[in-house]
């Protein structure tokens, strides 16, 4: 059955400034949004969206932004899609829940053996649906302890799993993720990642290396491998139960590992008889230009985390594995009132069907290839940039002085704030808070796209260049 959703028309796709960023409606609701809510939630850009629809956020002050956020690498098959919305608004219409644990409905089961079918590894699996990122790593921790009988789980540097006690303590960045909030689950390990940049750029590496990124990435590799070689000797590698690692760090500073990291850890993991848990929370279903980000490493976990993006705006989560491991838990031990909610199910079915020609993942593609053509350049037209890089539509500019690589966190975010004051949503990241983020809808119209990265040139070239005047300024000479 298809339902025509009745909906307002499509938003034209074009930048459009009516009043500042953010507007006056937005500022009054802003404030009372201090007077109501909890100050432990940050905001990167205090505007309060009326619609959202393919890459425009529209402002209740009739202002349409560029969105190069996506709701955090969410809303990647465009905001408000119509297919979304039908099957949602039809699923609306025969139930909005009985807990999968109580009665059951077919949509849970569709979802599991589309990402059976979809996620890597040739081999049989099975998935359990949750409803948020955090709860799919915790859950795959549960099985993957349940199903080894071992304790430890080895995380990475610059990882980020999420904001539970125990995902908060797999994530290695202390503010604002984890100060003040411990202690936290024992028995979590953190090792040695391959940041082609930065290598060694985390605390568990014994040596750094800060000659500005001479270091080839297969050296990077060796060096990184040998390290998670030595931290699971150091802790006892059979007592380690999982590895979690993502193919693309997302919070961390979107760190594209050196090749042959990821398949060096898989080689390690088989060795030792550990897990190997990829999150593709951030990087997968689509965002990428492949499905599954761990394809451009030729890698399948033994269990594949699937969030954000699955469900297109609604909060669904899987965790996808080898039905020997996802099958050792006892039943009863998985679940959640929300697990695999109906709603969210028919929106990932939408989801699916919206990957199915193929198209998106080829957007993905050229996304990347025109964002290459107008910021890659900036790392030599500046002093700054020290790094463009990124697969697909999960790209990243980091700010840096270029000889020292010492990070220009206020650069990130003065460019950031330029680019929200033109209307364009950028993010930014990174352990240093150093880098900018864009995660644009993978349904973005070339002109819009172009219209965002021309915005964010301008601000970087413009921002660098008052950079650069400040510095000669401070290191002239005095005046007699
Ligand atoms: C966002 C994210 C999470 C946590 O997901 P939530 O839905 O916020 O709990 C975990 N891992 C990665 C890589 C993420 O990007």
């Amino acid at each position: 059955m298809t339902v025509q959703t009745s909906g307002p028309a499509p938003l034209p796709q074009s930048r459009h400034l009516a009043t500042a960023i953010p507007g006056p409606r937005s500022e009054a609701l802003h404030a009372e949004r201090r007077a109501q809510v909890t100050d432990g939630f940050g905001i990167a850009l205090p505007v309060f969206v009326e619609r959202a629809d393919g890459g425009i956020l529209a402002d209740v002050d009739g202002n349409r932004l560029i969105d190069f956020a996506s709701g955090i690498a969410v809303t990647s098959i465009g905001a408000s899609h119509p297919r979304v919305r039908e099957r949602v608004a039809a699923q609306l219409e025969r139930f909005t829940h009985t807990c999968f644990m109580v009665t059951e409905y077919e949509s849970f089961t569709q979802v599991a053996r589309w990402l059976n079918e979809h996620t890597p590894g040739d081999f049989e699996k099975r998935t359990a649906l949750f409803s948020t990122g955090a709860e799919a790593v915790e859950n795959a921790v549960k099985i993957a302890r349940s199903a080894t009988g071992r304790p430890k789980v080895l995380v990475f540097d610059e990882a980020y799993h999420g904001r539970s006690l125990l995902t908060m303590a797999m994530t290695a960045k202390e503010n604002p993720y984890r100060l003040n909030f411990g202690p936290f689950p024992a028995e979590i390990v953190r090792a040695a990642s391959a940041n082609p940049l930065r290598p060694g750029a985390g605390t568990s590496t014994a040596g750094t290396n800060n000659d500005g990124g001479a270091v080839s990435g297969a050296d990077v590799t060796t060096a990184a491998l040998a390290s998670v070689e030595a931290t699971l000797a150091e802790h006892g590698a059979d007592a380690f139960a999982a590895m979690v690692i993502e193919p693309i760090q997302g919070e961390g500073g979107f760190v594209v590992p050196a090749p042959g990291f990821l398949k060096g850890l898989r080689d390690i993991a088989d060795r030792h008889g550990i897990v190997l848990v990829i999150d593709e929370i951030q990087a997968g279903m689509g965002r990428t230009g492949t499905l599954f980000a761990s394809e451009h490493e030729g890698v399948a976990g033994d269990i594949t985390l699937s969030a954000k993006a699955l469900a297109g705006g609604l909060p669904l989560s899987a965790v996808t594995g080898r039905a020997d491991l996802m099958n050792a838990v006892h039943a009863g031990g998985l679940g959640g009132t929300y697990a695999g909610n109906p709603l969210a199910c028919e929106a990932a079915l939408a989801v699916f069907e919206a990957f199915e020609d193929g198209s998106l993942l080829a957007n993905a593609r050229s996304i990347e290839a025109a964002a290459r053509e107008v910021l890659e350049p900036l790392a030599t037209e500046t002093d700054v940039v020290a790094d463009f890089r990124g697969r697909g539509a999960m790209l990243a500019l980091e700010f840096a002085d270029r000889d020292t690589l010492a990070p220009r966190a206020d650069l990130a975010k003065e460019i950031s704030a330029r680019c929200h004051a033109q209307g364009v949503l950028t993010l930014t990241c990174g352990t240093h808070g150093n880098v900018i983020r864009l995660l644009p809808p993978l349904v973005i119209g070339h002109e819009l796209l172009r219209d965002g990265l021309a915005v964010l040139r301008q601000a970087i070239l413009d921002v660098a260049a008052e950079a650069g005047a400040r510095t000669a300024e401070a290191s002239a000479p005095a005046l007699a």
